[in-house]
This record gives structure tokens, C-alpha cells and sequence, in this order.
């Protein structure tokens, strides 16, 4: 079988964003964007487990020439997509990564506590991403926070 070629999405974009879906309840999703020459310059890892309604984000790099691009938060909300609601917690302790959960949790009233253990699902859960991801538009930045917003005000 010819081996899944990921250099060949990436000809003639700018920057493509890859999800990688998890292949079991509580495993780790991705999200990832390369720039034209394949090179993932922002990554987001992340647990969600829909029984138990809890997410978890493990791991988030931006490289430093894409910092404060706003890359971190289009990440996060999309990975907030559909779980606005669930406890969240995180294992990320780098200074930019508090950093970022600071100015996430001012814009969309969403904690990230580090101290929440994470439920069985996901503490069990070894499997890894999907080796197969798909292509997913840029997320929006301010509509996904405004959003939420707006759901849990009428409620
Ligand atoms: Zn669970």
C-alpha cells in the first residue's frame, strides 16, 4: 500500500491545518499547521472524553516567529468546538502556554485549571491520533468565543 503523502497537501498553500482525529473515546486529538513547506509550526494536543464531558489539553507549541499571531487561540477554540461546556484542565506548564491560557480564559470565560485529574477514559486510553488527518479551514478567532458566549448567556 503507497504510504500516505503529507508534503503533497501543503504544495502551493501558504499554511494548512490538519486535524488528526482520535481513534477511541478519550484519545488524543491533534490539530497542526504547516507552512508551504510542510513544517508544523503550531501544534495542539488535546483529550476530550464526551461521557464524562472533561477535556484535557496536553501539549501546545507555536515556534517563536509565529508567536502572538494568534495561532495558540484559533487552535484552542477549535478544539473547544462542540465541548464548550466540559471541565477542562491542562497539563501545559511552559510560560508561554500559561501565558496563552490567561488570555483565553479573559476572552471566552473558560478555565484551564492545571490541578483536575483527568477522568479513566483518558487516563486508559493509549491509543494514539489518527495516522489519517483531514483538512480544516482556518478556525475563526473572535466568532467560536463570541459563540460560546452568546450559548451560555441564554442559559
Ligand atoms: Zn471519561
Amino acid at each position: 500500500m503507497e504510504p500516505f503523502k503529507l508534503t503533497a497537501l501543503f504544495r502551493l498553500r501558504r499554511e494548512s491545518w490538519l486535524y488528526f482525529p482520535t481513534a477511541c473515546e478519550g484519545g488524543m486529538q491533534s490539530l497542526k499547521v504547516f507552512d508551504g513547506k510542510g513544517y508544523d509550526f503550531a501544534v495542539l494536543h488535546w483529550e476530550t472524553c464526551h461521557v464524562c464531558r472533561v477535556g484535557r489539553i496536553a501539549k501546545i507549541r507555536v515556534t517563536r516567529e509565529w508567536q502572538r499571531r494568534g495561532y495558540g487561540t484559533r487552535m484552542m477554540l477549535r478544539a473547544l468546538r462542540g465541548c464548550e461546556t466540559y471541565r477542562r484542565s491542562t497539563t501545559v506548564q511552559s510560560d508561554d502556554g500559561r501565558r496563552l491560557f490567561t488570555a483565553l480564559t479573559a476572552a471566552t470565560g473558560i478555565g484551564f485549571p492545571a490541578d483536575y485529574r483527568a477522568c479513566e477514559h483518558i487516563r486508559t486510553s493509549r491509543k494514539p491520533e489518527s495516522p489519517r488527518p483531514r483538512r480544516e479551514r482556518r478556525p475563526p478567532m473572535v466568532l467560536a468565543a463570541t459563540a460560546y458566549r452568546r450559548r451560555t448567556a441564554t442559559t
